[in-house]
């Protein structure tokens, strides 16, 4: 049994140096060189901090260990809580190019983040905030706004103690209002980025605070393997971990990636420079799918050794652990098993050829490929200069297509070809934010009459803007912060296709990121050709799903959300399930129907 009411027994944490910043707040902790605020009620050694640092380069997979190791404490019955912390000075990842850094992953509470965000949510099924992502903008941006109202009065800010002090308050006030047992902190960038050394020194000043089993620390690192020498060399790692070192931080675990597994002298080797036992320094090389790499840490030791770091072992409730672990076996058994079916999903895209920009969408058809035992072949569609011919060549061949999210004018004629392709053939479809937008567009040239229809994100001054820019968007102005986000309700209609994918429920949450929406004037229009809009806003004339009825297409749905955001692994997308289910049929003729 966890028993998180006994932690102010532990046996350390009477005696860290937060007790006595405790103690001395109340006086003027601005006062003393020390200054570091602690969130009222904040009781020290109830919560646990692992820190995960990257070294020797960036792209090393830092967000998949940090949450596979976080699972593993999840699934004892701990409550984890991850937290990104970004070197950047943006706000928010809102207005970055997905093309240079991956997609924007938007949480339920509207909050655009690093794509990272998604593998947290998807490897631990657990739903985030805007309190589990921070940048560096939104620091410095807190810090100032502090000093402008007289926070720091009498004092020069500084980076240290200040803007410390400031990540140090934002770790703890997340560990508290969540109740965590574990804070997994996953520092962007490498150790050794200027942007990012003060999230670095303020996790060495709270490991400081929260005294012997407050901080676990764990560094990734990199062995690399030369082709012309044939052999894994360990230097740069080396290198890395000594620059952690330097910092003031001595590693609890390594985790070393490299293609293939880390031989035991590389290990060795590591171990050695770094004061890490080699049984706390794990191989963490490629592998077929991350889906196994939970487990293989469980295999050698990691979540004990955390454990032990931690002084957590009393908190774990096996129970839990068992049926977690058996779940999650199944879904990797699944994914791994040779699959029944095979279907091609082709995906339009104007980042085409950069899967980071689709990461979600990615994941979500992983997701039902291992629940329906399909392989998915995914062609990856550059629309910019496809004509009609070029479409039916393309299209002809694949069982289903998906028209994803995006912004700007490139490439949605050939978007709006492909899916009056589909609509006359037959061919499944899933139009995702500005693909159920341009079906609407297409749906109204092709079957209305409406031959110059338009959304007047491209065409202003379109004589039918059935797409049209949300009312109360208008009003915005400015780039950054002025779109429909975040999870909201939607209204399932009954009898409809949406109905029965989601399991007839008539009220659904999904997350949504868009300026422009269906004009409601043109409803009736759309309705009356045999559109059928199976989701809207519970109160608002806003559209949020929209279908073909069967009799008219097999498989022809969209979403104004993104649906792509909140698959799981254990709990598939319905839609994304519906269009592979139809892809598989499409595919394979002779299948009975279910
Ligand atoms: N560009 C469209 C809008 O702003 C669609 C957005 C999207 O696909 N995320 O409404």
């Amino acid at each position: 049994m966890p028993q998180k009411n006994n932690t102010t027994q532990n046996a350390s944490a009477g005696d860290s140096e937060v007790s006595n910043l405790l103690a001395e707040a109340g006086q003027s902790s601005h006062e003393s060189e020390f200054f570091s605020p602690i969130p009222k009620g904040y009781i020290p050694g109830r919560h646990k901090y692992v820190a995960v640092l990257g070294t020797v380069m960036s792209g090393l997979g830092k967000g998949i260990f940090s949450s596979s190791l976080a699972k593993l404490l999840k699934d004892k019955g701990l409550k984890v809580e991850p937290i990104k912390m970004e070197g950047y000075l943006n706000i928010d990842s809102g207005t970055l190019n997905p093309y240079r850094h991956g997609e924007v992953f938007v949480l339920d509470d509207g909050m655009e983040t690093d794509m990272d965000l998604g593998t947290y949510e998807r490897i631990l099924d657990q739903n985030l905030g805007e309190a589990n992502f921070t940048t560096s903008g939104q620091i410095y941006r807190r810090v100032l706004d502090k000093e402008r109202h007289g926070g720091y009065l009498g004092r020069d800010v500084q980076m240290i103690p200040h803007v410390t002090g400031e990540v140090k308050y934002n770790l703890r006030k997340l560990a508290m209002d969540k109740d965590a047992d574990v804070v997994f902190i996953e520092v962007g960038g490498t150790v050794g980025d200027f942007e990012n050394g003060f999230y670095i020194e303020a996790l060495r000043e709270l490991a400081f605070e929260e005294g012997e089993e407050g901080v676990c620390f764990v560094a990734l690192t990199y062995v690399i393997e030369p082709q012309a020498l044939g052999e894994q060399k360990s230097k740069a790692a080396q290198l890395g971990l000594k620059k952690l070192m330097e910092a003031g931080i001595q590693p609890h675990l390594v985790a070393c990636r490299g293609h293939n597994e880390i031989e035991e002298t590389a290990l060795e080797k590591i171990a050695m420079f770094s004061n890490v036992p080699k049984r706390r320094c794990f191989s963490m090389h490629d592998r077929k799918s991350i889906y196994t790499i939970p487990e293989s840490m469980r295999e050698a030791g990691l979540d004990r050794e955390v454990l032990t770091r931690l002084g957590l072992h009393d908190r774990v409730n096996q129970r839990h652990e068992d049926k977690a672990r058996e779940d999650w076996r199944v879904f990797v058994s699944k994914l791994t098993s040779p699959r029944k079916f095979q279907a091609k999903i082709g995906i339009t895209g104007k980042y085409a050829k950069i899967r980071d920009a689709y990461a979600s969408i990615d994941k979500a058809l992983e997701h039902c490929g291992a629940h329906l035992s399909v392989d998915l072949d995914v062609h990856w569609l550059d629309t910019t200069e496809m004509d009609e011919t070029d479409v039916t060549r393309e299209l002809e061949q694949l069982d289903g297509i998906i028209v994803p999210g995006g912004f700007g004018k490139r490439g949605t004629e050939g978007k709006i070809a492909c899916i009056k392709y589909c609509r006359e053939n037959a061919l499944p479809y899933l139009g995702i934010c500005l693909g159920f937008q341009m079906a609407v567009v297409e749906f109204a040239r092709n079957v209305c009459g409406l031959t110059d229809a338009g959304s007047t994100e491209f065409d202003p001054k379109s004589p039918h803007p059935v797409i049209d820019i949300l009312p109360e968007q208008k009003k915005i102005e400015g780039l950054g912060g002025n779109m429909r986000l975040g999870g909201k309700d939607v209204q399932v209609k009954t009898d409809t296709l949406a109905s029965f994918l989601f399991d007839e429920q008539n009220m659904i949450r999904a997350r949504f990121r868009h300026r422009f929406e269906v004009d409601p004037k043109y409803i009736e229009k759309l309705e009356e050709q045999g559109m059928i809009f199976s989701g809207r806003h519970p109160q608002q004339p806003i559209m949020q799903m929209l279908e073909l009825p069967t009799k008219m297409h097999p498989y022809f749905i969209g979403a104004q959300f993104h649906p792509e955001l909140t698959s799981r692994p254990l709990e598939p997308q319905p839609m994304f399930m519906g269009l592979v289910a139809a892809a598989i049929q499409r595919s394979q003729p002779g299948l009975a129907s279910g």
